[in-house]
């Protein structure tokens, strides 16, 4: 299974990936998004990743 990472030294907590899919990511009080569910079945992953505007968003 493909694992989500998020940089967070480069996450500027712009809410991006969590409006696109709020399955899977979530801003934190931090102004960091994390990943709330790893499986996600809801969205687009590559198109999450391409739209962060930090580069933020990875895979492994
Ligand atoms: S889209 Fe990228 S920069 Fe914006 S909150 Fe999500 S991970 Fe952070």
């Amino acid at each position: 299974m493909t694992k989500i990472k998020i940089d967070e030294n480069l996450c500027s907590g712009c809410g991006t990936c969590e409006a696109a899919c709020p399955e899977c990511f979530k801003v934190g009080e931090n102004f960091k998004a994390h990943v709330i569910k790893q499986d996600c079945q809801g969205c687009d992953l590559d198109e999450v990743v391409a739209d962060c505007p930090m580069g933020a968003i990875s895979r492994e």
